[in-house]
């Protein structure tokens, strides 16, 4: 599996944590599972505990070769992480890119990383049945499969899967890189990597890879729609035959108030006296006072950009602060959102606290610690947080979009199932009925611990997504290898053609020659 980030070790949002949860669940299920993510040193914890592995190992770069170093670390779990050491590419300090804007060059650093991850293979003499890469960053892996390296036979009974985490990445660069990365020149177009006259590296895998998934069933028909499709629905729409949507599990030994070590104190379904202790010592984390602890306390953790609803939960502040809630927000990104939180937090600071960190510490204290998780996202590929917050009993409010309209089943008061709440429109005004909705039934204790319960009862582990997602590398590998006699013979025939094609060309030269020959020699 090829990641750009792998939770403990780097991460910025749920791809990490998919990155640190699926490869151990796959584990559980016999599969023999290797990570490969780039080694950047200011993040990997326990960097002692990393060994170096392999030296210099020759990876092509355009024209030359650039060596990588490769680190290892066997997990507890089983699963064996490759770090990829180039420093120039990977040792800086933020995995994509400042507050600012994306690095400059990240186009080069994450061809060779892609390119990397198959030089790795034979250099380990490690023949996978498949390779798993995931968003755009890792998006040449299936290319480099299919278009250059597919045709050896040491990769003709290798599939390729490719998942979507977020079409709205897709890493898009300008056609004057294309060179670089060593690929065909034929694959510079429409059916190919191209798109608008540049380079898309998620256009890239999505037409090269054997199998496509992405994190949840509802996301897979957005984002075949011009709303969600980011303008690439057009060729998802025409390898939807490809297309599977597998909802992500979530890692349970990780996000459990049973045993969580990072909050107050512990708590379960069955004894919810706990999560009030919590509710008090996030109240004092995020100076606020105490006297809100018999009010609704709403959450929320997330990447600071647009698609995650700040906009319509600003649109909504006041009128929120109105009701005598408090609210805790943590979460860093684009700068606009970073001033337009600091403001609200400075015109309400009784009621809102902003913390804009990266912080998971704090992050399992607002989970524990809120009533209420707010994801109004305008579009949610599939979202982690919300189902923290089920097993938490913290209700969520969310967009019923992607991820968050497959989890998150709206509470009925008629059958007292369902365990949050869910709104249609990207609008304040359904954001705020929603709002609206839940607080009313938070005055109403009895029904409330019912919401919570349900949520706390909600199941989204690994195990059931991890095999679906085993049932798909079989089913792919299966029609790889029924595929493979047919394309190794396909080889042998344009090897045998081109061989034929030669010779006659030669005879053709030297008839050539003979005609060309004949007039100078008369
Ligand atoms: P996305 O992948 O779009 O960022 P997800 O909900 O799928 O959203 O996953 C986000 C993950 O990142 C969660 O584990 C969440 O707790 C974590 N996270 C996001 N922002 C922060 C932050 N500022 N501090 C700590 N954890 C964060």
């Amino acid at each position: 599996m090829a990641f750009s980030e792998v939770a403990p070790f780097a991460k910025t949002g749920g791809l990490a944590d998919v990155g640190g949860s699926l490869p151990s669940a796959l584990g559980q299920l016999g599969c023999d599972v290797r990570v490969v993510m780039p080694f950047y040193n200011r993040f990997i914890e326990k960097v002692e505990e990393v060994k170096l592995l392999l030296e210099n190992l020759p990876v092509p770069f355009g024209s030359h070769s650039l060596a990588a170093d490769v680190y290892h670390l066997s997990l507890n779990n089983g699963v064996v992480v490759y770090f990829i050491q180039r420093d120039e590419f990977f040792d800086r300090s933020h995995l994509y890119g400042t507050p600012k804007g994306d690095y400059f060059d990240n186009f080069q650093r994450f061809t060779y990383f892609s390119r990397a991850v198959l030089a790795l293979c034979p250099g380990l003499q490690f023949k996978p049945n498949v390779i798993h890469a995931h968003d755009w960053q890792s998006g040449l892996v299936p290319a480099y499969l299919r278009h250059l390296y597919g045709p050896n036979e040491y990769w003709t009974e290798t599939a390729s899967v490719f998942t979507i985490h977020n079409i709205a990445y897709q890493g898009q660069f300008s056609s004057g890189l294309y060179p670089l990365t060593g690929l065909p020149s034929r694959f510079f177009s429409m059916e190919g990597m191209e798109f608008w006259g540049g380079i898309n590296f998620m256009k890239a895998a999505i037409v090269s890879a054997d199998a496509i998934t992405t994190v949840s069933p509802r996301y897979s028909e957005e984002i075949q729609t011009s709303e969600y499709g980011q303008g690439l629905e057009g060729v998802l729409q025409e390898n939807r035959g490809k297309l599977h949507g597998i909802l992500n599990g979530v890692d349970y030994d990780r996000w459990n108030p049973e045993t969580d070590p990072y909050i107050a104190t512990n708590y379960s379904r069955q004894d919810l006296g706990g999560k009030r202790v919590c509710k008090l010592d996030l109240l004092q984390e995020a100076q606020l006072p105490e006297s809100l602890v018999d009010r609704p306390l709403l959450g929320a953790i997330s990447r600071l950009a647009d698609q995650k609803g700040f906009d319509l939960l600003a649109a909504v502040s006041d009128e929120l602060v109105d009701q005598d809630i408090g609210l805790v927000i943590l979460g860093v990104g684009e700068d606009r959102y970073h001033r337009l939180l600091t403001d609200l937090a400075e015109r309400h600071p009784e009621k809102v606290s902003v913390q804009l960190k990266f912080d998971e510490r704090l992050a399992h204290k607002i989970e524990a610690g809120a009533d209420i998780f707010l994801m109004p996202s305008r579009y949610e590929p599939c979202g982690l947080n919300q189902i923290y917050s089920l097993r938490y009993g913290t209700v969520p409010i969310v967009r019923a979009t992607g991820g968050l309209y497959d989890t998150i089943k709206p509470f009925s008061p008629a059958t007292g199932e369902g365990v949050g709440f869910s709104f249609d429109r990207y609008e304040a005004d359904s954001f705020w009925h929603a709002f609206m909705e839940a607080l009313h039934f938070f005055e109403q204790p009895e029904t409330w611990q019912q919401i919570m319960q349900n949520g706390m009862s909600a199941d989204f582990s690994w195990q059931s997504s991890a095999r679906q997602y085993l049932e798909l590398y079989e089913k792919t590998l299966a029609e790889k290898r029924r595929a493979a006699p047919r394309v190794r013979s396909e080889q042998a025939d344009s090897r045998q053609k081109k061989k034929t094609e030669g010779r006659s060309k030669r005879t053709d030269d030297r008839r050539q020659n003979k005609v060309d020959r004949k007039p100078s020699k008369n």
